[in-house]
């Protein structure tokens, strides 16, 4: 079974109320092979909600308590972020997730870039924290642009 970023899957959890539809991720909701799950909804965000960057660091530095997540207006969200990371990664073990494929980009989500902290627009190479939390037990997680690229060998 698969774990995937719900709003990969159609559903509109994003912070801007709007999804994010991969139609490769949402066949395979279809096909029975694969779940949806929004990290951020399962720490207790609500859609919609404010822009949130990891500031001072990646995901593996926020659950090491070396960078804190933060909204746009500066509410710090770090113990949401935590928290559905580790719903999700009880998830992913209850379902023997194989793979995990979420949204780059994304504080929560991302596997390879996430924002640098300064709501600019910039990118830095870095795990979102449910990623980083993911990857440390041992789970793959890759991106919905990696798991495109990679569609044959791991469906
Ligand atoms: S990127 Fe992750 S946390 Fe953000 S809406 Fe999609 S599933 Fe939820």
């Amino acid at each position: 079974m698969i774990l995937v970023s719900s709003c990969l899957a159609g559903l509109e959890v994003r912070y801007d109320g709007r999804h994010s539809l991969d139609h490769k991720i949402s066949k395979l909701i279809e096909e029975n092979k694969a779940i949806p799950v929004c990290p951020e909804l399962l720490g207790g965000f609500s859609t919609p909600r404010e822009p949130a960057e990891i500031i001072g660091g990646s995901g593996g530095d926020v659950l090491d308590g070396k960078a804190k997540v933060v909204e746009k207006s500066g509410r710090d969200v770090t113990e949401l972020c935590i928290k559905g990371a580790y719903t999700t990664l009880n998830k992913a073990k209850d379902i023997n997730a194989t793979v995990v494929v979420l949204k780059e980009n994304s504080p929560s989500c991302g596997s390879s870039m996430i924002y640098n902290g300064e709501f600019i627009g910039e990118k830095i190479a870095g795990n979102g924290v449910t990623t980083a939390l993911l990857k440390r037990n041992g789970l793959r997680v890759i991106s919905e642009e990696r798991f495109a690229d990679n569609f044959d060998e791991i469906i």
